[in-house]
């Protein structure tokens, strides 16, 4: 029997609430290993269990109405899902203590409704509806896998600062106004992931790990996620333990950290957002498509993630006036389609 297209977006988001949903009973309950320590002053036990409420009650009706519509087995899974969060104990589940954090379902959960609630409408709007990008399932395992070890990469991140730069830490930050310090915080990590990113293109070694991200063919909000896990970790290390020496306060971290989560997604939204004149000055869509750009023309630039003017300070832009990429992905490199196909693939290029 076929189904319009409403009600596969109801039997999804019975689906993605379901999974949510456990997902955030499982950070009440066990705070210290699936939540990110440096959020948890903001993300309260309330703030979890009204969360959870929330989620387990869309979760509840969307399940309802899918099943009420079709009677399969798939349609079915959202209500199997939320109905294992509430055996769990759902909002009311309770609360035990520990130490250690390394994981991150908090972060993964809000950002996997940003991607639902917001992101994916806007790519609609821009793009007329296609059917699901061919490597999206390898995708969304990115998307998973990064959310939940950002944790982890956090601690390292923070572990390598506190090593390096004990002594020598700056104090003065802590003192700059809030707005002030995500200004600093995003133009030096700007500046560092600028050398980094334009270091991935020109050294083999590292292209091997980079050409991951730039292998898919076409762009949507999921596959910006399409980051190798080594990248992901170099990145986050090098930046945390930059922010550790340079002493910016965690209000300001998670406030920048909110702000890039964000700009990564709609960088790599399907469709065509250009923000006008001011793609010269931030990094936009358009910007970013040229990025990821196979043409000939567009290889090796617009490196920046936030600030164009980067790449003009650096001789690395290009952003025709009025045309947009033609091609997509990687030129000459073979990268495997599966997700530990494209694990492994770095170890050939050693
Ligand atoms: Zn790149
Ligand atoms: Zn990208």
């Amino acid at each position: 029997m076929s189904s319009s297209p409403r009600e596969n977006a109801t039997e999804a988001a019975a689906i993605v609430f379901g999974v949510a949903s456990i997902l955030l009973v499982l950070c009440i309950r066990f705070p210290a290993l699936f939540t990110t320590e440096l959020a948890r002053e903001f993300a309260t036990e309330r703030v979890l269990r009204v969360a959870t409420s929330l989620v387990t009650l869309a979760s509840l009706v969307a399940g309802g109405l899918t099943l009420h519509n079709r009677r399969s087995l798939r349609s079915a899974l959202g209500l199997g899902l939320v109905l294992t969060s509430l055996l769990l104990g759902g909002p009311t589940a309770p609360r035990l203590a520990g130490s250690g954090s390394l994981l991150s379902a908090d972060w993964l959960v809000l950002d996997g409704l940003l991607l639902v609630a917001l992101f994916i409408p806007i790519e609609r709007r821009l793009a007329s509806h296609r059917t699901l990008r061919a490597g999206w399932k390898v995708d969304a395992a990115y998307f998973i896998s990064n959310h939940l070890l950002a944790q982890s990469f956090i601690v390292l991140g923070a572990a390598v600062g506190h090593f390096l730069f004990h002594s020598v830490r700056i104090e003065a930050t802590s003192r700059l106004p809030l707005a002030l310090q995500v200004l600093c915080l995003l133009l030096v990590a700007d500046l560092f992931q600028y050398w980094l990113h334009r270091a991935m293109h020109e050294i083999p070694a590292l292209w091997a790990i980079h050409a991951v991200h730039h292998s898919a063919d076409e762009l949507d909000a999921l596959a910006g996620s399409r980051v190798h896990l080594a990248e992901t970790l170099l990145t986050r290390t090098v930046l945390a333990s930059t922010f550790y020496l340079m002493g910016f306060t965690l209000p300001a971290i998670l406030l920048f950290g909110a702000l890039i989560a964000i700009q990564a997604t709609l960088l790599h939204l399907r469709g065509r957002l250009s923000y006008g004149w001011l793609d010269r000055v931030i990094v936009s869509p358009k910007f970013h498509h040229w990025h990821h750009s196979s043409d000939r023309e567009a290889l090796d630039t617009n490196y920046a993630g936030t600030f164009a003017f980067l790449d003009r300070v650096f001789g690395s832009y290009h952003l025709p006036e009025g045309r947009w990429p033609l091609r997509y992905g990687v030129v000459k490199e073979v990268v495997p389609s599966s997700y530990w196909g494209q694990f492994f693939s770095p170890l050939k290029h050693l």
